[in-house]
């Protein structure tokens, strides 16, 4: 007997059908002696709905509201899901973040877990009950409700793993598991057997969606194996771990990221300290930076710009008009026209050459690189958002054909 925590994803949840098809799953597990702790997040595209509900009533709604609202969701899934197991005649009880202690920071909307208290569960697996996590929520220290970011029901599944010892985590969605690329935008994408840890944490850091980046965090911090898997298809999925068998290409993936903003700072004077000042003022005010790209100095000035996630870019812009005086610079720009497109691999440390491919399969589709960024590990341009999906295209076909 084992204790297995399964995630299933909006799509995998999103009508009754689809409800019973997960409940089959989960029945199955439990019938081969398992205990199982499930987890699901809110229907179909019912977060999206739910804020354009708000939109409606108040765009400027706090954070602490909006948590209030979009944790409904999932809170929706659970009891459906409960009720379909009662019909299959299983014994199951769904319990929101609240009911299981799932402790976070007070950070509304992007909320981080402190704490999985857990007895709650503990008590209902030793009835030898199915227990129905909402995920995606959490409470924080004054007794609100949190939510942990687009997509963070990955992360509520990873969190109850490490915390009740699970000997799986299986995170199921509406595709095969991780590809070489979002096979709906690269058809020919492949499915990888295996994926490291630290490869999978940078594409989903540089927008493959298929996990959220910090249940990955979490299942490398604590070596939790994830196994992500298809609700419909029944076919072998990929595994996340520290080490794979063998490296057989540089590169494990492309991933492309539309959520971004480029700020332009133009003017700035050509003296030691400048960078300084504005990135230490962007910090100051919580405005995540990604990549840099100064100019070289001509005469007495220079220009820098850099981009943020699209959810900062007005922020950022209030902040660096309102210190135009202090920053001393002559204008500033902002474009949301913009797409980052990465290629992740461990295998690329030891070969030159892979940043030159990457740029020839760009060249070649005629697609303009407006900045360029590296690590050990991936390799990142800024191009034009049109340009996004033949980009992936092509520096897919590149690599893997
Ligand atoms: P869920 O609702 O199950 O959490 P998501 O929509 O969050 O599902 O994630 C699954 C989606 O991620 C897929 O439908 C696919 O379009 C997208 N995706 C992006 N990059 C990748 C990738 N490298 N491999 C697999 N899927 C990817
Ligand atoms: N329902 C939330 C979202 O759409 C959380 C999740 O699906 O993981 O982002
Ligand atoms: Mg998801």
């Amino acid at each position: 007997m084992a204790l297995i925590v399964q995630k299933f994803g909006g799509s995998s949840v999103a009508n009754a059908e689809k409800i019973q098809n997960v409940c089959r799953i989960i029945s199955r597990t439990y019938d081969a002696g398992n205990d199982v702790v499930v987890v699901l997040s809110a229907q179909g595209d019912t977060t999206d709905d739910l804020i354009e509900k708000a939109q409606e009533i108040n765009p400027a709604a706090s954070k602490r509201e909006m948590d209030v609202l979009l944790s409904t969701g999932e809170q929706i899934s659970i009891a459906l899901a409960a009720m379909c197991l009662e019909k299959m005649g299983y014994p199951a009880v769904s319990l929101t973040g609240w009911q299981v202690g799932m402790q976070t920071s007070s950070d509304y909307s992007a909320a981080r877990i402190r704490k999985v208290e857990g007895s709650r569960i503990r008590k209902e697996l030793d009835k030898r009950r199915i227990v129905l996590v909402a995920g995606f929520q959490g409470i924080n220290r004054y007794g609100d409700i949190t939510t942990l970011g687009r997509g963070g029901s990955d992360t509520t599944a990873v969190a109850l793993a490490v915390a009740l010892k699970a000997d799986l985590c299986q995170i199921y969605t509406d595709v095969d598991g991780v590809y070489t690329a979002d096979p709906r935008i690269v058809p020919n994408a492949r499915k990888l057997d295996e994926i490291t840890y630290d490869e999978m944490l940078e594409l989903a850091s540089l927008g493959a969606q298929v996990l959220h980046n910090r249940s990955v965090e979490l299942a490398k911090h604590y070596g939790v194996e994830l196994e992500v898997l298809s609700s419909f298809s029944g076919n072998p999925g990929t595994i996340v771990k520290e080490v794979v068998k063998m490296e057989k290409t540089y590169i494990s993936g492309v991933a492309q990221d539309k959520k971004i903003a480029r700020i332009a700072v133009v003017g700035l004077e050509n003296v030691p300290g400048v960078a300084y000042k504005l990135f230490s003022l962007l910090a100051k005010n919580k405005v995540n930076v990604d990549i840099i790209l100064q100019s070289i100095g001509r005469g007495d000035t220079k220009d820098i710009s850099f981009t943020v996630n699209e959810k900062d870019e007005e922020l950022c812009m209030q902040v660096l008009q309102e210190n135009q005086e202090a920053l001393r610079f002559h204008e500033i720009y902002a474009s949301n026209d913009v797409a980052k497109i990465s290629i992740v691999g461990s295998g690329m440390v030891n070969n030159a050459g892979v940043a030159a491919s990457m740029f020839e399969a760009l060249y070649k589709s005629r697609i303009n690189i407006h900045m360029i960024s590296t690590s050990e590990i991936k390799i990142s341009v800024l191009i034009d958002k049109g340009d996004s999906e033949k980009a992936m295209r092509a520096i897919h076909d590149q690599f893997f054909d």
